[in-house]
């Protein structure tokens, strides 16, 4: 019954290349759930933010944005980037006014090995890895604290100086732990450097045992961010739920995407955990100029992204049917180009919608 249907708005930026194209494939599966279950309905708002809007206006955002977002319940992000534009200008113009004016500090990145997905890492059963990847998003080197001296001179100077507060590593842990609390190993990883940095890294350390504390029946680890690589490699499956710093997420959760077979199947969240803010649902890739406008594009990642939303609204049988049918439609070898096969966005979407309509 419609009318106890439960609403959502949800702001749409389908962005620049493939983001349209996944974007696009995401809403027919959100479509279909939405009739087939008949227990929620969305309201959207398509946004044009993305490099086409930058050439014409020269802006990605355009001044109240902030006003326009606040509303809705979350922001389902296609990519962002162009071969024209730096991609510093891009992110720093669009995305990280975003996660930062809107508090979205946690971002979180789920890898699994889905059956029928190919993973470089041979003899482990695709079961045996599941990963959080909980990545701090607002701090560290990415905080745009920095400069640059000297300029054009032998002995200029850049500097890119890395944040860590207090109530930042705080507000991350608690987080996390929740994350670790919720899943069935209890079982936290932080990562690291504080073997070489003194200050920012050592009291990362301090505030996580302190958290680590108040947590007591989910089991806690340290790891080096370089010996964490070599683990991610090596003991895949003695991994859990993963905290690390802004930079070593960034660079982790690629490892991550790669270990599961495709760039083209990792979903982000970047989350306002205090719902003050509505939080935003993407990819892990970008714009992919290079197979745009091509049809081939793999559409998982983005639907992934959108599983995750649904997650972070509370429906939770709509996100297993859709999480369900991506793995089926895996399972069944039914897979795009990147992934090894032979299918386009047409073909695997079809095929998802296919199996949300009979699974749910
Ligand atoms: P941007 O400037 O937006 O970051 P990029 O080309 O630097 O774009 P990605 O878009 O992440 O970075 O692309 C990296 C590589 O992965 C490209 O070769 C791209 O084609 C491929 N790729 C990324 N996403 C997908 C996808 N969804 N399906 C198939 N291939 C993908
Ligand atoms: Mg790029």
């Amino acid at each position: 019954n419609s009318s106890e249907a439960r609403r959502y708005k949800i702001a749409v930026i389908p962005g620049d290349g493939i983001g349209p194209e996944t974007i696009g494939a995401s809403l027919e599966i959100l479509q279909a759930l939405q009739e087939t279950l008949g227990s929620f309905q969305i309201e959207y708002t398509h946004l044009d933010w993305s490099s086409d809007r930058y050439f014409a206006q020269g802006k990605y955002l355009p001044d109240d944005w902030m006003t326009v977002l606040k509303p809705h319940d979350a922001i389902f992000f296609g990519a962002v980037g162009h071969p024209k534009v730096p991609d510093h200008i891009s992110l720093w113009e669009l995305l990280l006014p975003i996660r930062q004016r809107f508090q979205q500090y946690a971002n979180l990145r789920p890898t699994r090995i889905m059956r029928g997905v190919d993973s470089p890492l041979k003899n482990i059963s695709p079961e045996s890895l599941d990963w959080m990847l909980v990545r701090e998003n607002t701090e560290g080197e990415y905080a745009g604290q920095g400069g640059r001296t000297h300029i054009g001179q032998p002995w200029e100077v850049g500097t890119e100086l890395a944040i860590f507060t207090r109530q930042g590593i705080e507000r991350i842990f608690r987080f996390a732990y929740q994350i670790a609390e919720s899943r069935s190993k209890k079982h936290l990883t932080f990562v690291t450097k504080s073997n070489a940095q003194r200050s920012g890294m050592v009291l990362w350390d301090e505030v996580a045992w302190q958290i680590a504390a108040e947590f007591p029946h989910v089991k806690t680890e340290k790891m080096l961010v370089d010996a964490m690589t070599v683990r991610m490699v090596h003991k895949p499956e003695s991994l859990d739920t993963i905290v690390a710093t802004n930079l070593h997420a960034d660079i982790l959760s690629d490892l991550a995407a790669a270990i599961a077979g495709s760039i083209g199947i990792a979903p982000a969240s970047s989350i306002d955990p205090t719902r003050q803010y509505p939080s935003t649902f993407e990819s892990v890739h970008g714009s992919a100029p290079d197979i745009a406008g091509r049809g081939i594009a793999n559409p998982i990642a983005t639907m992934w992204a959108g599983v995750e939303m649904l997650r972070w609204l509370g429906e939770e049988v709509a996100a297993d049917a859709w999480m369900k049918a991506i793995e089926d439609v895996c399972a069944e070898g039914v897979l795009t180009p990147d992934l090894g096969g032979k299918e386009d966005t047409r073909g695997v979407t079809d095929a998802i919608r296919a199996k949300v309509i009979k699974n749910a």
